[in-house]
């Protein structure tokens, strides 16, 4: 499996013109003006797991007026009645760290060249996380105010957080990965180590690239998080500057000064060490390169240790397993005949998938392995993962529910699909469906300081709610029998959301 593609899907940014945050105010959808009394139905809050019980919820204005538990209340007058008979309410789920800008499947290139295939996909994008259950997502890295604006313009759509535009160091990860003329247009929120002398452009101010400034761009563009790497590379090319431990302090004290969440691209021994002595708020992502222990047969003592602190310090834990997974979409022959797929892309995007050009990620992906061994060693690596992340589920850690949707230009990360499927490969490690529960909500919702907001079925939140067939707390295929949504008070039925029917 080849590694430098991995989390590589930010080089699509190369395309696009740089962001503006400040065209891109966040508008709520105007509340719908409809009183709604969802009665007779179990609510399953994540603050009340202990008690799943029948009752009522008032949504007036867009918002949760009233939770009522208990059978036997009387109807609030001039409201509309939903019978939730038989049927589980829960709060709307949140995937805490996705992509907007990228489109599954597709090159830089393709994106420009298939211009009518990727608009026809981001039309459909906020409707394909609604279909599984996302009422708000976050964006880690925002890239294209085109996109974000016509997310934000769709009539339904999940509710966007977002950490502005990524903090990178100056000719670190991501940046690399782009032509030394590009890397500073696209990312322009890069900051320079005295101490870590680097090549930039004539006309690049080093005093304007300081953590102090970069923090404050990223906080002036509305954000609730900073997003920032550990990373030195991949295969052979692990060369990359990273952050001192003194500029990754500064980091997190200037971010917490702010008010902002502390992010961090993490996924290796190395990386998590680092961000866990340099008290990150957030990994994102889940452990699966060990270095020199990648071989080793069960939870060697050094990561155990190091996992240890992660549930102790309760530090917001991102597995994101469909990265891996997702990758594994080209060698599974059966991944595009899945009905699934044509409910979250345009059936001309599905058709697109399939043909040789729909598929040029596979060749990259195999480098002239054959499927078998290519799926033998992803295997290897997702064993790795699911290690930990059975660890740290024993520990029952701040486990937040992230997909990194799409990590890469896969086609095996579709929006909304791709939370269902992370979602099994979390059981599939060992967590719980109550474990994944709490992630997709109420943790996510701390995590990220949006708790006021959103994260549980509480008087005062917005009204996201999913009314679904089947518990939870029982199996995670519950989310896969949501009948009907609130999306801030709005209601639609799930089928309608679908790209086709
Ligand atoms: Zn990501």
């Amino acid at each position: 499996m080849k590694y430098n593609i991995v989390l590589a899907g930010l080089a699509l940014l190369a395309a696009l013109p740089p962001f503006d945050a400040k065209a891109t105010p966040a508008a709520p959808a105007a509340p719908s003006a409809e009183v709604v009394w969802i009665t007779n139905v179990k609510l399953v809050s994540p603050e009340k797991l202990d008690r799943i019980e029948p009752g009522s919820v008032l949504v007036k204005d867009g918002r949760i007026a009233a939770v009522q538990r208990g059978a036997g209340q009387r109807m609030p007058a001039g409201a509309r009645r939903v019978d939730g008979q038989g049927y589980y309410l829960t709060p709307g789920l949140i995937d805490s760290h996705v992509h907007l800008h990228a489109v599954p499947g597709m090159s830089v290139e393709q994106i420009q060249g298939q211009r009518a295939l990727a608009e026809a996909y981001y039309r459909q994008l906020p409707r394909s996380f609604l279909y599984y259950g996302y009422t708000s997502v976050i964006d880690l890295a925002l890239a294209d105010n085109k996109v974000v604006d016509d997310f934000r313009a769709a009539p339904l759509h999940p509710d966007l957080f977002h950490c502005g535009q990524p903090l990178v160091m100056a000719n670190g990860y991501p940046m690399a990965f782009l032509s030394p003329a590009q890397r500073f247009k696209t990312f322009p929120n890069t900051i320079y180590d005295p101490a870590q002398p680097t090549e930039v452009p004539p006309d690049y101010r080093p005093q304007d690239h300081t953590v102090q400034a970069g923090v404050a761009r990223i906080k002036a563009s509305g954000a609730v998080c900073v997003k920032t790497h550990f990373e030195r590379g991949f295969g052979q090319e692990r060369k990359l500057p990273v952050m001192s431990p003194a500029m990754y302090a500064e980091v997190g004290a200037t971010a917490k000064a702010n008010g902002l969440v502390l992010v961090t691209h993490a996924n290796s021994l190395e990386a998590q060490k680092f961000a866990v002595d340099g008290h990150a708020d957030v990994l994102a992502h889940g452990m699966w390169h060990w270095g020199s222990l990648d071989k080793q047969p069960g939870l060697p003592e050094e990561i155990r240790a190091l996992l240890e602190r992660v549930a102790d310090e309760r530090i917001g834990y991102q597995p994101t397993m469909q990265v891996l997974a997702g990758l594994d979409a080209y060698f599974q022959p059966d991944y595009l005949r899945d009905p699934r797929v044509r409910k979250v892309v345009p059936g001309a995007l599905a058709d697109w998938f399939a043909t040789p050009a729909g598929r040029w990620f596979k060749e990259e992906l195999a480098e002239g392995a054959s499927d078998h061994e290519v799926l033998a060693s992803s295997e290897v690596v997702l064993q790795r993962l699911r290690r930990v992340v059975g660890y740290l589920a024993k520990r029952d850690a701040n486990f937040l529910f992230g997909t990194d949707t799409p990590s890469s230009p896969t086609y095996g990360n579709l929006p909304g699909l791709n939370g269902y499927l992370e979602m099994r490969q979390l059981l599939g490690a060992g967590m719980s469906p109550a474990q994944i529960f709490r992630a997709a909500t109420i943790n996510n919702a701390r995590a990220f300081h949006v708790d006021d907001r959103v994260g549980t079925i509480e008087p005062g939140k917005q009204a996201n709610l999913l009314l679904m067939k089947h518990s939870p707390l029982e199996d995670v295929k519950a989310y896969d029998s949501i009948v009907t949504l609130w999306v801030g008070g709005r209601q639609v039925e799930r089928e309608q959301l679908a790209a086709s029917r």
